[in-house]
């Protein structure tokens, strides 16, 4: 297994909640670690430029407008397959049928309000990750 990075976003509900730091737990006692952060409101323009790949479903509409909603928390992780591994820890996209323990089985309210974004494959991961970040932006971990 590799080492990769992978986009996370704390959605506004969880944010709102003040949920920030029970999540990033989540992720940092499973073997994640975070190597950059943001907090930011994005406008509707960013977020439809973030989720033009769903333009076409019917609930874009209102995904843009959820995710407009008030500000989220950015993050870069990193890990041991690192996509595959936030995937899990962030449960199946409708919360009720997320697994036990998973962020969304714990946090999320519904298929549409549901806690955590997390990118789904290498070519999507490395795209995220620049739509938000500079590379000076996202830090190699390194202590003395
Ligand atoms: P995931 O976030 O698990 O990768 P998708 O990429 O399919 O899921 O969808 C992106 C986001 O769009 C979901 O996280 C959720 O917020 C929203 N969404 C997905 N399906 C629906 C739906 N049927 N109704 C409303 N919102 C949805
Ligand atoms: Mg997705």
């Amino acid at each position: 297994m590799a080492t990769q990075r992978t986009l996370s976003i704390i959605k506004p509900e969880a944010v709102h909640n003040n949920n920030i730091g029970a999540i990033v737990s989540r992720f940092e006692s499973q073997g994640l670690t975070v190597v950059a952060a943001r907090m930011q409101h994005l406008t509707k323009a960013e977020a439809e430029g973030f989720y033009a790949v769903h333009k076409e479903r019917p609930f874009f509409g209102e995904l843009v407008e959820y995710i407009t909603s008030g500000p989220v928390f950015i993050m870069t992780l990193e890990g041991e397959n690192a996509i595959a591994r936030n995937r899990e820890i962030m449960g199946a996209t409708n919360p009720a049928e997320a697994a036990p323990g998973t962020i969304r089985a714990d946090f999320g309210e519904s298929i549409g309000v549901n806690t955590v974004h997390g990118s789904d494959a290498e070519d999507t991961a490395k795209n995220e990750i620049a739509f938000f970040f500079q590379d000076g932006q996202v830090c190699n971990r390194c202590y003395k």
